[in-house]
């Protein structure tokens, strides 16, 4: 009776009486395809590849499993799960993410990711932890120092698996796999599963159960796509006219390159005072400063690298603005869905040089989708 119409319930999960407080209390009120896929593979101890949209809520589709099967810190002060993230932003968030699921049960989660006092990171480890959110880097360097010790540990995620091996973490992701012990819960998750994926899931995984919940298109569909043709030396104008005609409430505009970016917010600061920058050269501090404006709603504007393309869950930002095209489709499925975040609308814009037309059209066959033309007058590159 609990199957009517087939809209999966949390109810039907079989999940603690606390773990349905603390849903309760994050507002969740179903759970999303890949929640109510993964969660009861992932109870009864299955290894799972979950490939799902972003922005359809695979964090808690990992955090929930855990948590309900973690042993108290009185019993166990060594780490039982290590989630795997690629980027320090993302580390926060999936920290901040389980302990707002753990409501109302005294865990410890730690976040260990680069760039942070790595002092206060020993202290915590030493005082005792649950779970361990952690970037490939910092964690190996823990394993080195044997701060981290997986004895206990039995359940080890990689969020965004393609990612990680994209900017070269395999090696030490490796070491993480081979250092936990045989009998582990491995579960992987990702947008995106290119070849690379499958084959460190092969090596690591037993016998995974597969769940699919893309469709055939896999950028979100609450998501409206637009591209404007443009040449080079116009793309400023286009772009002032763009966030002219749009007023958004909250823009990422992506740029190809660190520089790229500095000189394009220098260029915006002085008509939109609200407008920070982010990429990989700067400072740690500086990062999670201009992440909290944009949640606080005190940026307007973020332009930013790819650094920001993956994971990042704000709730408020209503446009994507490709200022440079993205370097492959993933990288464009992703930057994209940093927008209608579960189910809320979104637009994204495009802008498309003389030369990048090939890119448009493979974007477009891997969303399985046609962006629409958008054009201001006197802005067209001139016909080839
Ligand atoms: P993904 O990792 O798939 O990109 P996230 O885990 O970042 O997605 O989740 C996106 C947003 O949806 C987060 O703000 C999260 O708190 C929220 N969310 C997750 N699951 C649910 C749910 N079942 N009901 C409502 N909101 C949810
Ligand atoms: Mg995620």
């Amino acid at each position: 009776e609990s199957e009517t119409a087939g809209i999966p319930r949390f109810d039907d999960l079989d999940l603690s009486p606390v773990m349905r407080r603390a849903l309760k209390h994050a507002g969740f009120e179903t759970p999303s395809p890949i929640q109510a896929q993964l969660i009861p593979l992932a109870l009864e101890g299955e290894d799972v590849i979950g490939q799902a949209r972003t922005g359809t809520g695979k964090t808690a589709a990992f955090a929930i499993p855990i948590l309900e099967q973690l042993d108290p810190l009185e019993e166990c002060r060594d780490p039982q799960a290590i989630i795997i993230v690629p980027t320090r932003e993302l580390a926060d968030q999936v920290g901040r993410e389980t302990q707002r699921l753990a409501h109302g049960v005294p865990t410890e989660v730690a976040v260990l990711a680069g760039g942070k006092d790595i002092k206060r990171q020993l202290r915590q480890l030493e005082n005792g932890v649950q779970i361990v959110v952690g970037t490939p880097g910092r964690l190996h360097d823990h394993l080195q120092r044997r701060s981290l010790r997986t004895n206990n540990v039995w359940c080890v995620v990689l969020d965004e698996a393609d990612r990680m091996l994209d900017i070269g973490f395999r090696p030490q992701i490796e070491r993480i796999l081979r250092k936990c012990s045989k009998d582990r819960q491995t579960l992987l998750l990702s947008a995106t599963l290119p070849p690379t994926v499958r084959k460190l899931a092969e090596s690591y995984m037993h016998e995974p159960a597969v769940i699919d919940c893309c469709d055939k298109d896999i950028a979100v569909d609450t998501i409206e796509q637009r591209y404007f043709t443009v040449s080079h030396d116009k793309k400023l104008e286009l772009l002032e006219r763009l966030l002219e005609r749009e007023n958004p409430k909250q823009a990422i505009i992506f740029c190809r390159t660190k520089r790229g970016t500095d000189r394009l917010h220098r260029q915006l600061s002085r008509t939109y005072p609200a407008c920070g920058s982010m990429h990989g050269d700067l400072a740690q501090r500086e990062r999670d400063r201009v992440l909290q404006q944009l949640r606080d709603d005190k940026l307007q504007i973020l332009v930013a690298t790819d650094v920001v393309g993956r994971g990042i869950d704000i709730s408020t930002i209503s446009h994507i603005i490709n200022y440079d095209m993205p370097q492959d489709c993933d990288d464009y499925v992703h930057r994209v869905g940093r927008t209608g975040r579960m189910g809320r609308d979104g637009i994204a814009f495009t802008f498309v040089v003389p030369g990048e037309g090939d890119n448009l059209t493979s974007i477009e066959q891997r969303i399985n989708k046609q962006l629409k033309r958008d054009h201001f007058e006197g802005l067209d590159p001139p016909a080839t």
